[in-house]
């Protein structure tokens, strides 16, 4: 079968003819329908040797949707046929934390060697993926496969990050969204879907601020000098209950810290290696707390999912055939995707 195989650091990767593998003990076999790139990819091709601690060569594809295609021997989980979602962040599958279905906090991450399906195990930018254990397949059902794969980042990510803050979020509350992209207008989505507030969407973009408010924003506006004067001025001078930043830079970080509310939440989600100066007292406000969410738990993708399905998510994608995948790393390298990258095996 032909895979996008990472071969070597420092080098794009290739498409390559690979054995179909075959499930043994709890593994299962996955044919893939769909599967998502994203910057993420990105940050591993362009890694170098020695910052990951990934061995090579290894399959990329970490947001894959597709249906079991084989069971192993001793395996348990969802009929050849059942169409499923791949819980990425596969972590040692024995700490309290993996037991919880939170492997994105595994204890021995540090030990693995790998972060999950794609990232440093072989992954779905293929026609089959190996899944070492039934329980990180999520049943979707007739959900389409181009909706599925990037639900299990770009989704559960932002899923995660309002989950840990959505019992601030209630009647009269305010809610930012810094950066709307691919996260991000998932995010607006997901607060739209299960929280009463009032949503303030931030870019530097004008097409994104039209995402934005497609995606259910109630005020959309460019990041300027006057943004958080503006912004407060829409919740009548207190600031907002919480604020999700899926950028990170310095200066998304300032309006982040000038945005909030006393006693607000601040989720740092995205990695634009920002600095921000955490001190008593300082440029947070009294009560701030603040949290740094990874990726997201098993059952948080199966909410997701079940959004999903009800319709209240709706992920923009732009497919490509598995065969032109050079192509598409290419062009999102180069920013001309419009929303998620999406492969499909030709
Ligand atoms: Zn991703
Ligand atoms: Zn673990």
């Amino acid at each position: 079968m032909r895979a996008m195989r990472l071969t070597a650091w420092g080098r794009e990767p290739t498409l390559t003819e690979v054995e179909r593998p075959s499930p043994r003990g709890d593994e299962v076999l996955v044919r893939v329908e769909a599967v998502g790139l994203c910057h993420s990819d990105l940050h591993v091709v362009d890694a170098a040797e020695g910052a990951l601690p990934y061995r090579l060569p290894f399959t990329l594809g970490h947001e894959v949707a597709g249906h079991v295609a084989a069971l192993g021997p001793d395996a348990d989980g969802p009929p050849p046929g059942e169409r499923v979602v791949l819980y990425g962040p596969w972590g040692c599958g024995h700490c309290a934390r993996c037991a919880a279905g939170r492997d994105n906090y595994c204890d021995r991450r540090g030990d693995l060697g790998w972060h999950g399906v794609g990232l440093g195990r072989d992954g779905g930018m293929a026609e089959y993926v190996l899944v070492p254990s039934a329980r990180h397949l999520v049943p979707i059902g007739d959900l389409p496969a181009d909706q599925a794969a990037p639900l299990s980042d770009a989704g559960l990510t932002s899923y995660h990050a309002i989950a840990g803050l959505r019992h601030t979020l209630g009647d009269g509350t305010n809610a930012a969204v810094i950066g709307v992209g691919g996260l991000g207008h998932l995010a607006v989505q997901i607060l739209r879907a299960t929280t009463p507030s009032h949503i303030l969407a931030v870019d530097i973009r004008e097409e994104a601020l039209d995402l934005a408010r497609r995606s259910g924003a109630h005020v959309a506006t460019l990041l300027q000098e006057d943004t958080a004067r503006v912004l407060r001025a829409r919740t009548g001078g207190v600031g907002v209950d919480a604020v999700l930043d899926f950028v990170g830079s310095d200066t998304t970080l300032d309006l982040a810290a000038a945005l909030l509310r006393p006693g607000g939440e601040l989720a740092l989600v995205g990695s634009g290696g920002g600095r921000l100066t955490v001190r008593k007292p300082g440029v947070l406000p009294p009560g701030s707390r603040l949290s740094l969410p990874f990726w997201g738990t098993r059952p948080e993708l199966a909410e997701v999912v079940a959004l999903a399905r009800s319709g209240a998510l709706h992920v923009e994608t732009e497919q490509f055939p598995l065969s032109s995948a050079p192509e598409a790393f290419g062009r999102l390298r180069r920013g001309e995707v419009r929303g998620r990258t999406v492969l499909v095996p030709d």
